[in-house]
């Protein structure tokens, strides 16, 4: 193919919150696909808290990411070279070879994107990875019935908000906590009942203004005080779905745990967590449903796109920080 394209290494492991130099931009060359390849130049990729505790070295779910190698994660781009009988060029594609513009691909664990259905970016976000997880979690585990109470933290980002749009399609009344007074508006105009932004006052007020009669579900994506919080307001027999903990990412070290555990017996509560990459065999499931609501306008969502490979850095502590609204994505290639 000749030529070159840039990639982003990890370089350095974080201590608490990453900083700029613990990556690298690298410009390599663009390599050309042998039998069975496809090369595909990205047009975006995903940045994901999950990646944050693959920075370190300990032992996860995940492998951690290598020193000196280029990152991986999410990514859509288009075809431009296929020696792939699977893929003709000029077809979208999803992949996790992201963090890089160009991507040498085996086809394996590659998916085409219908282009008709929905902007190709939504593969990133409410129609992929993050909006299964809202989904899955929502209803496999909050199990939430008409009329519940569902409280969301983190809502205004890609998993959170599509979780409490869900809830609320499913008859729910909903609360969603977030950073800032502007993401707090667009929850309201999401049709969220009631919105607040946690740096306000602590969690636990916040829930006893905004659910008086306690709460059903609690779709956790922050941890912390928040977790305890909706310890303390969940109803008996309520439901915690255990996504995430970005509050203690960063964390140096072990964050203290909810000081309101008997609850969880005394109010029988269900606390379960889960990986979603266990569960794509209801994926196409999730995506029919999910491809519905966002057709007929009940599953809105919102993209912050950070424009440049050289910026990719950048909005990855833009997104822990809690820079974005919705899904956070760095676009480093062609418009669909
Ligand atoms: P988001 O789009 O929600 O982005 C992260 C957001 O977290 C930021 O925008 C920020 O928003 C918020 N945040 C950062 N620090 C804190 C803090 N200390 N306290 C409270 N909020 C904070 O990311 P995703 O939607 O991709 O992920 C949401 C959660 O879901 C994460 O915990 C992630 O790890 C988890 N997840 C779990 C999966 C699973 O398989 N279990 C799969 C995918 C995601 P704000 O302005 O509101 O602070």
């Amino acid at each position: 193919m000749g030529g070159s394209g840039r990639e982003v290494r990890l370089v350095a492991r974080p201590e608490g919150v990453p900083k700029p130099g613990d990556f690298e931009i690298a410009e390599v060359p663009v390599p050309g696909p042998g039998e069975g390849e496809i090369l595909v130049r990205n047009a975006y990729f995903s940045v994901d808290p999950y990646m944050r505790p693959r920075m370190n070295e300990a032992r996860s779910y995940v492998p951690s990411f290598e020193l000196g190698a280029p990152m991986t994660g999410g990514a859509v781009g288009r075809v431009e070279v296929s020696q792939n009988p699977r893929f003709a060029v000029g077809e979208w594609v999803l992949h996790s070879l992201g963090w890089r513009e160009w991507a040498l691909l085996d086809g394996s664990g590659v998916r085409t994107i219908d282009a008709g259905v929905a902007p190709v970016s939504t593969a990133l976000g409410v129609l992929g990875m993050p909006g299964f997880t809202a989904w899955y979690g929502l209803f496999e585990i909050g199990r939430p019935s008409e009329g519940d109470t569902v409280f969301v933290s983190g809502a205004a980002g890609a998993v959170g908000s599509a979780a409490g749009q869900m809830a609320r399609i499913a008859g729910c009344r909903t609360i969603g906590s977030t950073g800032s007074a502007e993401k707090v508006s667009w929850l309201e105009e999401l049709g969220f009942d009631e919105a607040f932004d946690y740096h306000d006052g602590s969690v636990r007020t916040a829930l006893r203004d905004c659910a008086p009669d306690g709460l059903d579900v609690y779709f956790d994506n922050v941890g912390g005080d928040h977790l305890e919080a909706a310890i303390g307001a969940l109803n008996d027999h309520g439901r915690i779905v255990a996504c995430g903990s970005i509050s203690s990412y960063n964390a140096t070290e072990p964050p203290p745990g909810p000081r309101n555990m008997f609850a969880v017996v005394t109010k029988r509560l269900l606390i379960k967590g889960f990986i979603i990459s266990d569960h794509y065999d209801r994926f196409a499931e999730f995506h029919a449903q999910a491809a519905g609501w966002v057709a007929d306008g009940r599953l809105g969502y919102r993209e912050t796109i950070v424009e440049g490979i050289e910026n990719a850095p950048e909005a990855f502590l833009g997104l822990l920080a809690g820079e974005n609204i919705g899904k956070m994505l760095v676009k480093v290639g062609p418009d669909q």
